[in-house]
């Protein structure tokens, strides 16, 4: 499997404001762009804008809400363009109208895109396009002079080519990786800030259908502990955050939801079946019973691993409290590796790659979680590894990411596609994107069962016709 793409805008939040030019419908390609670069996008609308790219395709790629309405307040109260101003690392206005020029040249705010860049500190990138006429004109080239002389704005000169009006001049919106690359250039150097949720834009409510009903989930959460001996503990930092909103938002997209919990540090949902466990021999042994066995039908539809299992534990942990002396060395072994335990289990696997079992039917789909420091290496290796249909990778040691933090920022990890780098998002929000992922591959089990069926029923089918007309 290819490396990760090295996502030039990892833990950047990129603000697209659009205005009304036809180049506007490229919007939500660029969005594409910068989000594959590991950007987290927040999308603004001049009120012309909206009249060429709808705010509900802005909305559901980025998943934040779009601004649209300078003098109108955000779903929760906040002024939208402060809160953008605020949080961008980048502001990217792209297309930007001949109107638009002028507006910002003048400091005219009556748009929520002007009133973000008046209203920012952070780094202003321009993509003009219009008629190649209009872009010659005095009045523009002069608004441009302005914006990059004395603002300091980059901006990305647009092409020659076909234009709107079916003429030919410069004045086409710059190829979308220019402006990527211009935006990239922008951010550079300037310290990656640690997200705090709250004072971000906020995400749109889209509805999670509830796509999960009639399903059943068990998700593994927070940080195992080794006995030392009865009193001493050998554990790690994990707080639960995270299966815990895997758990939540399973829930309310309708699943059913085990939650099998090591150490926690945050509230667990009263409407899952929570099981509280403490070292990895109980939460194996909890898990191994929540699932079921070889040849039973599947007792899940999937797993969620996001528990911080140890990878060693004490040898011999003491029966009684080890006493103060000069110096203690403590043996540790390996601890079983659950998840590929599962998926031996679940792929009817011997422990030697076998298949003299049954595989449990259908298929549950299995999702691990590795928590890395420095670089995410090893984990297509553990993907295989452990037979997984996804893993969730991330490196802890990055600011706003993993033990603790509110938000994360992970990379999927998946059999069939490359590595996909995600911006930094709320726990909540990596959770809802990854239930979309195991929504949709249960879907597809389903639907590719029914077709195996279908299909086992019709070649039945002429055998039976045959059989009669022997008999006949
Ligand atoms: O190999 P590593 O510990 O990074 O793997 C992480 C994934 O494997 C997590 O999903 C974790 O819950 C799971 N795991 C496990 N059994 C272990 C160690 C980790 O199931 N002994």
């Amino acid at each position: 499997m290819s490396e990760p793409p090295a996502g030039r805008l990892v833990g950047r939040l990129v603000v697209l404001g659009v205005s009304g030019s036809i180049a506007a419908y490229k919007a939500p390609d660029l969005v594409r762009l910068l989000q594959a670069e590991g950007a987290e996008v927040v999308a603004l609308l001049t009120p012309s804008a909206e009249r060429f790219v709808a705010r509900l395709a802005l909305e559901a790629l980025t998943r934040h809400v779009v601004d649209g309405d300078v003098l109108g307040l955000l779903p929760d109260g906040r002024i939208g363009h402060i809160v953008a101003a605020d949080s961008a690392d980048v502001v990217v206005v792209a297309p930007a109208t001949a109107h638009w020029l002028a507006s910002m040249a003048n400091g005219l705010a009556g748009d929520v895109v002007t009133a973000t860049c008046l209203a920012t500190s952070a780094p202003v990138v321009v993509a003009p396009a219009m008629d190649g006429e209009m872009y010659a004109h005095p009045a523009t080239m002069a608004n441009v002079a302005r914006l990059r002389d004395g603002f300091g704005y980059r901006i990305v000169e647009p092409e020659r080519g076909p234009l709107a009006s079916g003429q030919s001049g410069l004045g086409r919106l710059a190829a979308l990786p220019s402006i990527v690359d211009a935006v990239v250039a922008a951010a550079a150097g300037a310290p990656i800030r640690a997200a705090d949720p709250a004072a971000r834009p906020p995400l749109a409510g889209l509805p999670r259908e509830a796509d999960l009903t009639g399903r059943h989930l068990v998700v593994t959460a927070g940080g195992t502990a080794e006995p030392i001996d009865p009193v001493r503990i050998i554990t790690n930092r994990s707080s639960g955050r995270m299966g815990v909103a895997v758990a939540e938002a399973a829930l309310d997209r309708g699943a059913r939801v085990t939650l099998i919990a090591a150490g926690v540090a945050v509230p667990l949902p009263d409407r899952a079946t929570v099981i509280r466990t403490e070292s990895t021999a109980d939460l194996r042994a909890t898990l191994l019973a929540a699932i079921g066995d070889r040849g039973e039908p599947a007792r899940f539809d999937a797993l969620v691993m996001a528990a911080a299992v140890s990878d060693f534990r004490p040898a011999r942990p003491a029966p009684s409290k080890l006493a103060r002396g000069e110096r203690l060395t403590i043996e540790l072994e390996p601890t079983p590796d659950i998840l590929a335990e599962v998926h031996r289990i679940v792929a009817g696997l011997d422990v030697d790659g076998g298949t003299t079992r049954s595989a449990v039917l259908p298929r549950p789909i299995l999702v691990g979680f590795a928590a890395e420091t420095g670089s995410l290496d090893r984990a297509a290796a553990k993907l295989a590894r452990k037979g997984l249909d996804f893993l969730v990778a991330n490196d802890v040691a990055e600011p706003g990411s993993g033990f603790g933090t509110a938000t994360n920022q992970v990379t999927i990890f998946r059999p069939d596609a490359p590595p996909d780098p995600w911006p930094l998002l709320p726990k909540r929000e990596v959770a809802d994107r990854l239930l979309d992922l195991v929504a949709r591959r249960l879907d597809e089990r389903d639907a590719a069962d029914q077709t195996g069926r279908t299909a086992a029923m019709g070649a039945a089918a002429p055998a039976a016709r045959r059989t009669e007309e022997i008999e006949r």
